[in-house]
């Protein structure tokens, strides 16, 4: 076996991993990041497909995510806006094809006004919550028995309107059906990200992208760790000792961690950083095994299911029309989509994202006919051209065996407020850190730097001390 010494063993080298273990080399300790994929980068991965750059992960900044922005800055990375000038379009339930501006979708005064109202009563709830703490919220534990489609309903008759708010938490972030969460967990993800206006407005949550893609960001994070990123290398096995906590209360002190991963590689560290997405935890064998309600916790996160598909045309030819390239419609199988065509590339990219239960529908059919099924509903929005790409490629995270799911993590009905408070509190000498768990930015890239960051300081406050 190879056998490594080093301060801190990081597993999994995404924008969390790679940040907290910069940050600790940065700190004096000395760190390796074990990589099970032949790639850095978890989550943000950009490629070549058929001669077309593509985002086949996360890609979008918002001008709120400071630590992504200080990222980008710091390892000089440079932004473009999304392409956003005219009307956009908006598919109602019977069909109609309207084009629209602004943010309220083009529908009946009375709908419209219903959004509006609840759109102002989400911003005051989301308000109220501290994404760092939601289960805090004297009313928590209500909020997480009800889900975010039950409260809709009780809030509103106006179906159109019900199902246009939906989207924003359902289809658009969580990626899950409104029944299968709840109401706290929406609005942690509307408080991670300022407001629920904030996810209302693409022109904010979609508002730059970065040259060259955004898993520059991990790339050049492991590039400056050298030899100290290993691929190839799944940890399968985490023993360690000591100091157990979330109600496993040992005590005893924290000796340390040997990680057990492919290629015969042994690491012995004083402390490990866990920086997978939570539903991956279970694939490592921990010794011994974690405290009972960490084991009872992790069994209560899920990812979410989303196909991002691109299609990439001669040229941009809904700018001709007129047209932003932005649409959404909770009817149509492709719930929202956009502009999303590369820097300085003379062709237009179009991106579509076919979320939960639909995403279930068309993978049950031929790969052929599910193609013809997207790009049907991409031509409702900007007319028959969409039909035919040059390129055309669905990103299918599901089926990659060290995600399997997009984009991220959430808890079932009232798991967030039974054991959120939790998800973060070191076991012994293991700790947790990925976008899954943090409190702004969650969900997003920005939060697992965030997340890297935190854990990084505290291991090496604890290492000092
Ligand atoms: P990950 O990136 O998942 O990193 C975990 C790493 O651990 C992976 O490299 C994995 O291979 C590795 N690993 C797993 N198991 C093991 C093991 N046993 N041993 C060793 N290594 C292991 N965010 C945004 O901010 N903006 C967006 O526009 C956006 N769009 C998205 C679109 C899609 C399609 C997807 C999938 C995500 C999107 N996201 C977006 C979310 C964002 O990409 C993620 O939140 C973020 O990249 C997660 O980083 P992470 O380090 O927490 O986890």
């Amino acid at each position: 076996a190879n056998r490594i010494e080093r301060d801190v063993v990081i597993i999994g080298a995404g924008a969390s991993g790679l940040t907290a273990a910069n940050a600790l080399r940065d700190a004096g300790h000395s760190v390796v990041v074990l990589e099970a994929r032949d790639r850095v980068g978890g989550r943000l991965w950009t490629r070549e497909i058929d001669g077309a750059t593509l985002e086949i992960g996360g890609q979008w900044v918002s001008p709120d995510q400071d630590a992504l922005i200080d990222t980008l800055a710091e390892l000089g990375l440079e932004t473009y806006s999304r392409y956003r000038e005219g009307d956009s379009v908006y598919v109602a339930a019977d069909g109609t094809r309207t084009r629209f501006t602004g943010e309220i979708f083009p529908v009946a005064p009375e709908t419209a006004a219903e959004i509006e109202r609840l759109i102002a009563l989400l911003d005051g709830l989301v308000a109220e919550v501290d994404p760092a703490a939601p289960w805090d919220h004297p009313r928590a534990a209500e909020y997480d028995q009800v889900s975010w489609k039950q409260w809709l309903s009780e809030q509103t008759d106006d179906v159109e309107a019900r199902d246009n708010i939906a989207l924003y938490i359902a289809e658009a972030m969580l990626t899950k059906p409104s029944h299968a969460f709840s109401l706290l967990q929406a609005l942690l993800m509307a408080a991670s990200a300022g407001s629920f206006s904030h996810l209302v407005d693409a022109d904010f949550i979609l508002d730059k992208r970065v040259v060259g893609g955004l898993q520059q960001v991990p790339l050049k994070l492991a590039e400056r760790l050298g030899d100290d990123v290993i691929l190839n290398a799944a940890v399968r096995r985490l023993e360690w000792t000591g100091g157990a906590d979330a109600s496993g209360a040992d005590g005893t002190p924290i000796q340390g961690v040997v990680a057990y991963a492919d290629g015969g590689i042994e690491v012995a560290a004083k402390r490990a950083i866990v920086a997978l997405p939570p539903n991956l935890f279970e694939r490592i064998d921990f010794q011994p095994a974690l405290p009972r309600l960490v084991q009872q916790a992790h069994q209560h996160l899920s990812l979410g299911l989303v196909i991002k598909v691109h299609a990439v045309y001669a040229t941009p030819f809904w700018r001709e029309q007129g047209l932003s390239g932005t649409a959404f419609s909770p009817y149509r199988i492709v719930h929202e989509a956009y502009d999303n065509s590369y820097d300085g590339d003379p062709r237009g990219t179009l991106v579509g994202f076919v979320s939960d239960q639909k995403a279930d529908d068309v993978f049950s059919l031929p790969a052929e006919e599910r193609k013809a099924r997207i790009l049907a509903s991409l031509a409702d929005y900007y007319g028959p051209e969409a039909l035919s790409p040059e390129v055309y490629f669905e990103s299918d995270w599901a089926a990659e065996e060290w995600t399997r799911g997009a984009y991220a993590a959430s808890y079932d009905l009232g798991g967030l407020s039974r054991y959120g408070a939790h998800q973060t509190t070191p076991v012994g000498p293991i700790h947790w850190s990925c976008s899954d768990f943090a409190p702004e930015g969650y969900q997003h890239v920005d939060g697992a730097i965030r997340l890297g960051r935190t854990t990084a300081a505290a291991i090496a406050e604890q290492l000092r001390g």
